[in-house]
Formats: C-alpha cells, structure tokens, sequence
C-alpha cells in the first residue's frame, strides 16, 4: 500500500516571517527524525500542511515512523494516509471508474478497527467535483461495504466513535482513519539554545524536555562526585538520560563535570549553607560553559518547595551568582504532572533508578532561607580561590554528544577542545 502522513502542526497564531520560518524548521527536523531511523522520504508543504511521502511500504513501517514523528516539537496531530494516486487509479474524469480498490481497503480497515458496541460513519470529501459520484451517495455506498464485509452495526453520522475518512483530489484520493496528537510546541532549534542542569531526578530532564518543546537547542552539564572513566561513561545514568532526551532534542551535549575540587574546598572550611553555595558554584561553571557554547539561558529543574531547599530566597541567591538568566520551567508544577510527562517520556523507570554519584553535598538539614550577601561575603573569606576553583573543574570535563539516541562523540577530560 502507499501511504502519506499529513502533518497539521501547532502555533497558528504565528504570522508572516516567522511562520515561514518555523514550518521550514519544522519540516527539516522531521527529515532528521526520519533519517535517525533510516527514512529518506521527501517532507513538503502544501499550503497550511506538512506531507511526508512515505511511498510503497509495509503498514507497520509507516506506524512506527508516525510515532516517531509524534515526538518532534511542533506538530499539533498527524494523520496516516493511505493514498491512491491518480495518475495510477484514475477515479476522476472517468465515467465508471474502478473503485473497488477503496471498497477493499475499507473493508480491511473496519475489520481491523472494529469494537463491539462502536458506531461508525464514513465521512467523503471531494476537492475536485469530476468524481462520478456525489459525496454523500459514495458515503453511502462504503457504509454499505462495512455493513456487509464487517462486523460493525450502527451508524451514528455526528458522534460516531469510528469515523472513516475519504478525500477525494485531483492528484488523487486519500483514507484514514484515526488523527495522532502531537505534543505541539514549537521545532526544537527555533528559539535559541539554553544549558540545562542536569541531576538524577525526575525533575531536570522533564524540565529540559519542555525548553525543548518551547523551540530550544538543548545541552546538558551534570555536577558529579568523581570522575567517570571515559570508556564506559555512557552506561552511566545521566549520559543514559540524555541519550534517551535526544530523541526529543535532536543533536545534545552532556558536559559531566566533577564537584570533588569543590566538595574538598568546603571540608576544609566546614561552612553552613553549603548547598546554596554549591548551587551558586554549580551556576558559575554552567556560565562558563554557556559563554562557550553560546547558551542564552541556564534551566534547572527547580520546583517551588519542593524540598526545603527550594525557597524563593535560594533562588534568588543562586540568580545573583550570576549574570546569565535562569529559567525553572516547572517551578509551579505539581509533582504527579512531573511524573506523568517523566512517564510519557519514557523517563519514569531510567529516573527512578539509584544514583549514588551525586548529591552528597547536601546536608542534613539544608538552609532553607540565604542571603547573597552573606553567602558572597562567606565566598570572598572562604572560597578565595574561587577562579581556580572553577578553572579546576572545568579542566576535568568529559563531553559527549548524543544525536537522535545515538552517542556520536566523546572526549575526555585533558582532551583539547572540549566543548564542542
Ligand atoms: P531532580 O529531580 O531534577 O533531581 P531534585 O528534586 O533532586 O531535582 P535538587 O537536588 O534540589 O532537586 O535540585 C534542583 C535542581 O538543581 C535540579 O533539578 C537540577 O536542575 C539542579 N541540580 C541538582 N543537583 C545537580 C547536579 N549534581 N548536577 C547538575 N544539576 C543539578
Ligand atoms: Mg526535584
């Protein structure tokens, strides 16, 4: 069989420019998709639609591409069209013509769709009026074929919980079924690119996952206690984290970075506060890797309360560390939404995992309230080599770039140029 899919995508208040600009985003990131899973197919507009040509292949091959392309950001639903092409066919312009291939395909699908109980109703449209038959008696007679071919009783015109879609067009005639939502947002790589810090949690990589479904370039820098051995640092759960995110984001960076200079620092201070003031390090880094890779903002999975160190005035502490913004997407989220999207991600079971790597630093009973200019005063007195500190930690980055669920490069710690 030959099938389409036909893409209404989101956002359709966008006008003029930037329109133009999202739907050629749109459909070059969908090409991608494709390609990651070994698709080639063409993926052009016309008018306020994306079609992908999807050509002559096996069902369950345009099935799981179209779940594929559930997950690009920026598609509103998506139809599988099983497509009859004119020139082929030649339903139009001819008094009699063959229509017992679309009574067939009608056939099969009510058979493979039908539920007991279920109404259903066959919806024709004609874009081209040459088709030897009005709508409603072509309506007629594929109800007719699904009385007698299948196991559906009852026709409900308005409300039917099956409808059976034919549109009939000059180029030629197209039948599905069933409309795929999309997540809807806007194409990753069309509003610039953010660094996100990335824990073990549920809470980051949901929060990464929506910069993402808002348009953004998504990176990723990860704080842990020692060093990872480059060789199998991929089986570690955040590079596992993010490797499954790329399949959202497209092409991500994961910088792991350890936290050992500065967890030795503090020791020898015993400071209060210390994970506000970790916070603030974790920001200093992340800036300067923003700098390099041209990060507009820093996203964190912070959550209103979510933890006792969760307060409006560690955040804003961690703000004043430094310049850069930084967004908290699901600062106002409930924690079962979190989940929930954790869970559509495919995310729930790879989170809740053990990860001993990280989060040592925090205390027992961590402050719930700061002030940054005591916790400055505290960095300048205590932390006086705070540049060192930095440059120390950046120097033992180990990168890895994950494109469409695949770890396309790695570099280690001490390697030249690593943020790539
Ligand atoms: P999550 O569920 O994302 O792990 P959490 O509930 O553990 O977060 P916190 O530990 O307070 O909450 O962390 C809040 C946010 O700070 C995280 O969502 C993440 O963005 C960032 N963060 C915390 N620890 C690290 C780390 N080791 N490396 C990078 N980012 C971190
Ligand atoms: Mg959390």
């Amino acid at each position: 069989m030959q099938y389409k899919i036909v893409v209404h995508y989101a956002e359709l208040a966008l006008k003029g420019k930037n329109r133009n600009e999202f739907v050629k985003r749109l459909r070059k990131n969908m090409r991608k998709k494709l390609a990651s899973i070994g698709h080639d197919w063409e993926v052009k507009s016309i008018h306020d639609r994306i079609f992908v040509e999807v050509g002559e292949v096996e069902e369950a091959v345009s099935q799981h591409a179209l779940t594929e392309l559930a997950r690009v950001p920026g598609i509103a639903w998506m139809s599988l069209v099983h497509w009859f092409d004119e020139q082929k066919y030649r339903f139009l312009r001819t008094s009699t013509p063959e229509l017992q291939p679309i009574h067939d395909l009608i056939t099969k699908l009510a058979n493979q769709h039908h539920v007991e109980g279920h109404s259903f109703a066959v919806r024709v449209k004609r874009s081209d009026k040459n088709f030897c038959m009005s709508s409603q008696d072509f309506e007629r007679a594929l109800a007719t074929t699904i009385f007698k071919t299948s196991p559906w009783k009852t026709v409900n015109l308005k409300h039917a919980d099956q409808f059976f879609f034919v549109d009939v067009s000059s180029r030629g005639t197209a039948v599905h079924l069933n409309k795929v939502r999309g997540t809807g947002g806007l194409p990753v790589s069309s509003t610039g690119r953010v660094l996100t810090l990335l824990s073990g949690g549920f809470d980051s990589p949901v929060a990464a996952w929506l910069m993402a479904n808002r348009g953004c370039n998504v990176d990723f820098i990860h704080f842990s206690a020692s060093h990872h051995n480059i060789n199998d640092v991929e089986e570690y759960k955040i590079a596992r984290i993010v490797k499954q995110l790329s399949e959202v984001t497209g092409r991500s960076r994961v910088f792991i970075v350890p936290y050992t200079h500065f967890d030795m620092a503090l020791l020898e201070q015993d400071l209060d506060y210390d994970l506000i003031l970790f916070r603030r390090f974790m920001a200093r880094v992340s800036e300067r890797i923003m700098d390099k890779i041209e990060a507009g903002a820093l996203v964190t999975g912070d959550n209103l309360g979510q933890v006792a160190s969760q307060t409006l005035e560690n955040i804003n502490s961690m703000n004043r560390a430094i310049d850069a913004p930084i967004l908290r997407p699901l600062l106002t989220y409930n924690k079962e939404e979190i989940i929930a999207k954790s869970t559509e991600l495919d995310l729930f079971d790879l989170c809740r995992e053990p990860y001993k790597d990280c989060c040592a630093l925090i205390s027992k009973s961590p402050r719930t309230k700061s002030k940054h200019v005591i916790l400055d005063k505290m960095e300048r007195e205590h932390l006086s080599n705070y540049e060192e500190l930095i440059q120390d930690t950046l120097d033992e980055t180990t990168t890895l770039v994950y494109n469409f669920g695949q770890l396309v490069f790695k570099k280690d710690a001490g390697d030249e140029d690593s943020y790539i």
